[in-house]
């Protein structure tokens, strides 16, 4: 067999195993005794419309209905996609241009494999999503992890140092999964020139891969800028998964720029690459809903409460929280320098946090926000008591 495959399949991730065990816990103790802050499951109900669109649909010629469509997408579903982009963000990108995919992670992977020639490497900003490693490793690349600025946003000048003439691409998440960051403008201009002066003097382009299942849970109206419009060599990956509370239906889309150079071919390649990785014609119901969806979302309050509540609460406690504009995660600084054994000492509350070693940098964990309010307001007294135990271990 092939071993990177078995590994692969037989190694669970570390917030997986997390789960896992709270899922064992959770039998033993009762559910509401543990405070499972493992997984970015989305916590809000789909809205209505999801299920009135699917029982419409259902009403349908079902030969039409479940039928393939072309590989890219149902082409009326495309148009949708491109018109609702462009009216919002003034963009000039084409259904052409568009792929659908099962979520960002297929959209992630065929760009990845639409670009990447072997031995090329790819950066990443840590913290960054672990799945990445997976997608470029499995084009034959390599992973290049760059740290983000203190501020936990990807820096230019930091980029600038790194970029070298085989890097074919950089991964940007906004907001970002962990910490909840958003990119501000600013910061995706200074980024967009960085690529730009690199792509001309290595007369070849570092393409901007930007990685966008948050792009609509954001809070206190911040908003997430449109990358295309800052850099032409940009694909943008997106999904239904946590805006719509889809995540196990698998839909969501890869658009290649329209400014993008070559984007045609660019585009074929991006196909060719989800083709050979089995991804043509993503689930077709759940392609068909989304034109009554666009712009709607699950209802997100509850995100912004949980946050709220354990921003503060832990903050109020002594530690240390990154205040996120975006996501469902918290981003809290362990109170030792291991995060694993910080993690480990955590469950003696049953509290179940991610060490920050998945997501490639020390010291935090995440936290997953996407939980009941119950168990964020229920957590708070096990979270005090973790820190009275780090506090007199000290004194
Ligand atoms: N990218 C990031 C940053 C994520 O957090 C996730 C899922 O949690 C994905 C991509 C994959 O999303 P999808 O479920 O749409 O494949």
């Amino acid at each position: 067999m092939n071993e990177k495959a078995y590994e692969l399949g037989a190694k669970r991730s570390e917030i997986r195993e997390l789960y896992e065990y709270g899922v064992k816990r959770k039998a033993e103790i009762g559910e509401k005794n543990v405070f499972d802050f493992s997984l970015g499951n989305p916590a809000a109900p789909a809205p209505e419309e999801v299920k009135e669109e699917i029982i419409k649909l259902l009403g349908r010629d079902p030969v039409a209905v479940h039928g393939y469509t072309s590989a890219a997408g149902d082409i009326t579903v495309r148009r949708a996609i491109a018109d609702y982009i462009n009216g919002k963000f003034a963009a000039e990108e084409k259904a052409e241009l568009i792929y659908l995919t099962c979520g960002a992670a297929a959209a992630l992977s065929a760009a990845i494999g639409g670009i990447l020639k072997r031995g090329e490497e790819i950066i990443v900003f840590a913290p960054f999503f672990p799945e990445y490693k997976v997608f470029i490793e499995n084009a034959g690349g390599s992973v290049k992890i760059v740290p983000c600025g203190k501020d936990f946003i990807p820096d230019a000048e930091i980029l600038r140092k790194e970029i070298t003439e085989n890097t074919r691409a950089a991964i940007i998440n906004s907001p970002n999964n962990p910490t909840g960051a958003v990119i501000p403008e600013k910061r995706l201009k200074e980024i967009a020139a960085v690529l730009k002066e690199k792509s001309e003097e290595y007369s070849s382009p570092v393409y901007l891969i930007a990685d966008e299942p948050y792009r609509d849970v954001v809070y206190d109206g911040v908003s997430v800028p449109f990358p295309t419009k800052y850099y032409d060599d940009t694909i943008v990956c997106y999904s239904f998964s946590k805006s719509l509370s889809l995540p196990g239906e698998r839909i969501g889309y890869a658009i290649v720029g329209s400014k993008c150079r070559d984007a045609e071919k660019v585009f074929l390649s991006l196909a060719g690459s989800a083709r050979a990785q089995g991804y043509v014609c993503a689930p077709a119901l759940f392609q068909k809903i989304i034109p009554a969806l666009l712009g709607k979302t699950a209802d997100i309050s509850v995100y912004k409460e949980n946050r709220d509540i354990l921003l503060n609460g832990l903050k109020e406690t002594g530690y240390e929280v990154v205040k996120p504009d975006g996501a469902f995660y918290l981003f809290v600084k362990a109170l030792e320098k291991d995060a694993k054994a910080f993690s480990e000492m955590a469950k003696k509350y049953e509290l179940l946090v991610v060490p920050s070693d998945s997501f490639g940098v020390e010291g935090y964990v995440r936290i997953a926000t996407c939980v009941s309010r119950e168990t964020a307001v229920n957590s708070l007294s096990a979270f005090r008591k973790l820190y009275g135990d780090y506090k007199n271990e000290r004194t």
